[in-house]
């Protein structure tokens, strides 16, 4: 069998691994270049390979391609491929038939590394072998390749799922679903959402799907769908008899006639859209039968995930926080929903069709200055400029964040939450993070 895997990234070289562990002919090609790092894995393993093109000869005979999740559907040689009627599936996809581990989806607009790594500690803290994977860190199939976990938490994009044909989580979670990504999908938001849930398409009785009730598209979604699986909800607004939600400051889940009660103030992540991905990682710990005690311990203790509303410093009194991955107007919604004192606003970068005025009660609130960080500011300005009473400009991180120190006062918030990708003056959203902590620590 010829295994072609189109990508020489992260997952590519996981999947050649895999594949070539388990007999596979593999055949690795990038149409860009592959870092030195992978080259040398490639090379030890004896596999195949090639960078900056793609040899047609070398592709057109494979039995099955893996094509990693940053190509698109409409890159030529996947065209190509498909015309040609060869199969062309994700890294889940390929992965998966290889362990029979306990595998937990999880999925959404945003939320997924936050609720990825909850429910890794979670599962980890009460001992169980579980391995964490995906879009985070090291490979699933690398992993399987590698080691043998009883469970696997996997963050999914809605790339991933769109490779798969059998894929099936026991256990899957999506987070949310606002627009985003439209690019890939025809600027249709409902194959977005479709794409989503192909989480659960697979899915059978025996499974579970846990979801966000209070999610329009998601509601939607269920008026002309079904699924197999069994439905666990969460919400902040409503009650179940069976799911997660809140009642007199307690989060609360009820899953298969056993109840979990947790003061919310306990919960060390903070804000609604946290208190939500809590409720989606401990309904996955319920059902994984861990204790109660060990399920409050980790909820309390666990730090949150750098970039994603993390407190840097407090200076003057002046909370500065980083939130360089709310990188649409959805997660910034819930940076500023969850701000308690006034607060200087850094926002601004490569705007992918954002709505602003989603945001306009929040800033009349809570906002007392914007700073626009991004090469074309012109949108922020419009929407918000007599909103509030100081707006400046800026081009760089430090002098955002210089002139944030001056337009603050003791007791306020500076919050970077940019609503926009980085790529007009960053490297990527890490990076904009890190230069942010960097000028804060340089006050
Ligand atoms: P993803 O992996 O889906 O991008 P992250 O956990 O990395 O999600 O969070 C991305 C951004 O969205 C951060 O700014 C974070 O504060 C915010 N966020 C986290 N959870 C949610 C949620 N449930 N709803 C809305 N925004 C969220």
């Amino acid at each position: 069998m010829r295994l072609v895997i189109l990508g020489g990234g992260e997952s590519g070289v996981g999947t050649a691994i895999l594949g070539k562990k388990k007999g596979y002919e593999v055949f690795v090609s990038d149409f860009g270049k592959i870092k030195e790092n992978y080259k040398e894995v490639l090379i030890i393993n004896g596999i195949a390979w090639e960078e900056e093109k793609h040899t047609e000869d070398l592709i057109l005979n494979a039995d099955v391609v893996m094509k990693s999740p940053g190509i698109p559907d409409k890159s030529p040689i996947v065209k190509l491929l498909l015309k040609k009627g060869i199969s062309v599936i994700s890294e889940i996809e390929f992965a998966a038939p290889f362990t029979d581990a306990t595998i937990i989806g999880i999925t959404g607009s945003n939320g997924k590394t936050t609720t990825t790594m909850l429910t890794h500690h979670l599962l980890k803290s009460a001992g169980l072998n579980v391995g964490l994977g995906g879009n985070i860190g090291k490979s699933f199939a690398w992993q399987i390749a590698d080691n043998k976990y009883d469970s696997y938490v996997l963050e999914l994009s809605s790339f991933q799922l769109d490779g798969i044909v059998n894929f099936k989580p026991q256990i899957a979670i999506i987070t949310n679903i606002s627009p985003d990504h439209l690019d890939r999908y025809d600027y249709k938001y409902e194959n977005y959402i479709d794409s989503k849930f192909r989480i659960t398409m697979n899915q059978t009785e025996d499974d579970y799907l846990i979801y966000d009730a209070d999610d329009e598209a998601m509601n939607d979604w269920f008026k002309t769908h079904t699924t197999k699986a069994k439905l666990i909800p969460f919400s902040l607004t409503k009650t179940f008899s069976e799911g997660a939600y809140l009642k007199n400051n307690k989060m609360e889940i009820k899953i298969n006639q056993e109840e979990f009660t947790m003061d919310t103030e306990h919960i060390a992540l903070e804000g609604k859209h946290n208190m939500k991905n809590a409720m989606a990682a401990t309904s996955v710990a319920k059902l994984m039968q861990i204790r109660k005690a060990t399920i409050r311990e980790s909820l309390s203790n666990f730090q949150g995930v750098e970039h994603r509303l993390e407190k840097v410093l407090k200076i003057q009194n002046v909370q500065y926080i980083n939130d360089s991955k709310a990188t649409n107007v959805n997660a910034t919604f819930f940076a500023l929903d969850s701000m308690n004192t006034p607060t200087v606003w850094i926002v601004g970068g490569v705007d992918k069709g954002n709505d602003y005025n989603e945001l306009m009660s929040l800033v009349r609130e809570k906002v007392k200055a914007i700073i626009c960080l991004g090469v074309d500011n012109k949108k922020i300005i419009d929407v918000f400029g007599n909103v509030v009473d100081m707006m400046i400009e800026v081009d760089n991180m430090s002098d955002a964040v210089r002139m944030a120190q001056r337009l603050s006062e003791k007791g306020d918030a500076v919050l970077l939450s940019p609503a926009c990708a980085s790529f007009d003056l960053f490297e990527n959203y890490e990076d904009r993070g890190k230069q942010f902590k960097q000028a804060v620590k340089n006050l």
